[in-house]
């Protein structure tokens, strides 16, 4: 056995949680480290230190001044910053010209045009970082396209690198949707070799595509279920990129994300009015007036099924077909809310259909972990319309504070989400496999029905409490793959 040592695990992220956070890639590379750490690893995370994280006053330590490195034919200088919690070290790479600004990634209207050069940036400063700390990665996992160009570096600029000899990556897809491009001229400028560029190289359609760059350098690849790592070897699910998956299918993974039940539990959770568990439902029933509540909605009677949405605003999520259903979900005397920031064009339509709807749509475009927490314990139903989802974490938190997923049958969707069975009094949720709105009207029909009896909701309710997505069990299987990366 290669590792009866304790494993060091770099980790690239571009957000964290609790430093930066726009979606469950946060969640992730915020939880993972913390129980591959608790399994007997030492983890350093390394993510960009972005305006958010400094306007937050985290208390973070200088670790290194200045650091130099090689980018766009001189020498460009960094620092980081960071801090230890137990096995996990934080690192923060501190470039104010690239991540000092208002946002990670990009506006509402679309994103910063430097994204491949911030990024890769990042990434290389990465990798120099470690090195200056001599701290000498088993593995280096790299999140998304955002850390997708380290891996490219590890087998092209730093292949013959003694430090990195014995360093092998592990690359995991979020989202295959968001894959990077940038004009080819990048490459100049990261150091790495024009010859990448071409066909089976980094060049895609013309451009640089970092996610097929991790996809093509790193030793394994996963993705965040395994219906996901199914699907994405489809061209329906394979955003141009199924043909290569099929062709590393011997080294694609699929490993379900966990929960953190320490910041998603009812019983202990800051963010509610009142805390409750599965024999104490009554203060589930307080979270619910506190929401209605605090988005200015009328009280609602107990069999009125209210349905929550905490989302990017994002055509990936499903608010072309729920548009569509709005005024089914209406006419059925559902009360709505949706918290969610993104694309314009839904922000203006769901603003519209709220102005039309005021007593029974609650909308709040923002971003706002609080007001997620009091939605996940409020509502009655949680509802993810998703077109694809490589996991999802919504519905996970949502069972935990017993409100019940309605889905589309989608990656970790399907995987997470068991049709109720009312004969066999079996299941945690509701699902359909349509993409469309009259296939979401009839899930949520199916749904409110159940809702009305309530010697069936209740013992939903506590089933749906009960399920266990916790991440050591997922923990344990990166550690298992990790281990694997030597014999690839
Ligand atoms: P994705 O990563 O595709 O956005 P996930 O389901 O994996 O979807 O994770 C979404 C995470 O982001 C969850 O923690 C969810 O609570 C959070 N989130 C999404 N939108 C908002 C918002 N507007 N306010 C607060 N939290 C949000």
């Amino acid at each position: 056995m290669l590792y009866n040592r304790t494993m060091k695990v770099v980790m690239l992220a571009s957000e964290v949680v609790p430093f930066a956070k726009t979606g469950g890639l946060a969640d992730v590379a915020g939880a993972l480290p913390k129980f591959l750490g608790s399994l007997g690893s030492e983890v350093a995370v390394i993510l960009p230190l972005y305006r958010e994280t400094r306007k937050k006053g985290l208390s973070l330590g200088r670790v290194v001044e200045h650091l130099e490195m090689n980018w766009s034919g001189k020498r460009e200088c960094f620092s980081v910053l960071g801090r230890d919690e137990g096995p996990v070290r934080f690192l923060l790479v501190e470039k104010d010209e690239f991540f000092d600004r208002d946002q990670l990634y990009g506006t509402p209207k679309g994103d910063y045009p430097d994204n491949g050069e911030r990024f890769a940036f990042f990434s290389k400063a990465a990798l120099e970082t470690v090195k200056h700390l001599g701290f000498r990665p088993d593995v280096v996992h790299a999140h998304d396209w955002q850390a997708a160009m380290a891996l490219v570096l590890l087998r092209h600029v730093y292949a013959d690198d003694p430090f990195f000899r014995h360093t092998r990556s592990l690359f995991t897809i979020h989202n295959l949707a968001y894959q990077g491009l940038s004009d080819r001229e990048i490459l100049e400028k990261i150091g790495l070799p024009d010859s990448l560029f071409h066909m089976d190289g980094l060049e895609f359609y013309g451009r640089v595509n970092y996610l097929k760059g991790g996809i093509l350098y790193a030793t394994a690849v996963n993705t965040v279920s395994r219906k996901y790592s199914r699907e994405i070897q489809t061209p329906e699910f394979g955003h141009r990129l199924d043909g290569l998956l099929r062709k590393r299918r011997d080294r694609l993974f699929g490993i379900l994300n966990g929960a953190d039940y320490a910041d998603w539990n009812p019983a202990t959770d800051r963010f509610i009015i009142r805390p409750y568990d599965p024999t104490y439902l009554d203060g589930k029933k307080q979270c619910r007036k506190d929401l209605l509540k605090a988005f200015s909605l009328p009280e609602a009677a107990e069999d009125v099924p209210v349905i929550g949405m905490v989302s990017r605003l994002a055509g990936q999520k499903g608010f072309d077909i729920l548009s569509e259903a709005l005024e089914g979900i209406f006419k059925r005397g559902a009360v709505l809310i949706v918290l969610g920031t993104g694309e314009d064009v839904f922000e203006m339509s769901l603003s519209a259909a709220q102005k039309k709807h005021p007593r029974s749509f609650g909308l709040r475009i923002a971003f706002d972990e609080a007001l997620s927490h009091k939605i996940y314990a409020g509502s009655d139903m949680f509802l993810i319309p998703s077109r694809y989802e490589p996991c999802g974490l919504t519905q996970m938190y949502s069972l935990r504070y017993g409100t019940i997923p309605v889905v589309r049958a989608t990656g970790g969707l399907d995987d997470t989400i068991q049709e109720y069975d009312p004969a066999q009094r079996t299941g945690n949720g509701f699902k359909f496999a349509d993409y469309s709105a009259s296939a979401l009207l009839a899930a949520l029909e199916k749904a409110m029905s159940i809702q009305r009896q309530k010697d069936r909701w209740r013992p939903l309710i506590q089933r749906a409490m009960a399920c266990d997505f916790s991440w050591e069990k997922s923990a344990r299987e990166y550690i298992r793959l990790y281990q694997k990366l030597p014999e690839f």
